[in-house]
């Protein structure tokens, strides 16, 4: 059994899933935590009532189709609906237009 720990080292060189097996010659004992592997979208905001900035959350009820934002700030809240797909931001800019609507 010569041969299998070099075809081991072949697969995961042609394992294109990061690399993360390969760590070049270093051996960490233990994992490091997962990361965020990609920059997630913001889900906190300015409000458009009294202009803290971060201080409106989006808390989505999935079940319920909806979705709700809040401002911690002065407590001024919007809901609107969400499928699978509406993000944070999109709720945020319903909330948004519906404030410039409310402002004709
Ligand atoms: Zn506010």
């Amino acid at each position: 059994m010569v041969t299998s720990s070099a075809q081991l080292g072949l697969f995961y060189l042609s394992d294109d899933s990061g690399g993360r097996h390969l760590a070049m010659g270093k051996r960490k004992s233990s994992k490091p935590p997962p990361k965020k592997q990609r920059a997630k979208l913001d889900t906190t905001f300015s409000c458009p009532f009294c202009n803290s900035s971060k201080s409106v959350s989006i808390s989505f009820d999935r079940d319920m189709g909806r979705a709700t934002a809040k401002c911690s700030q002065c407590a001024q809240k919007y809901e609107s609906r969400c499928t699978p797909l509406t993000d944070a931001v999109d709720v945020y800019h319903d909330w948004l237009d519906s404030c410039e609507e409310a402002n004709k």
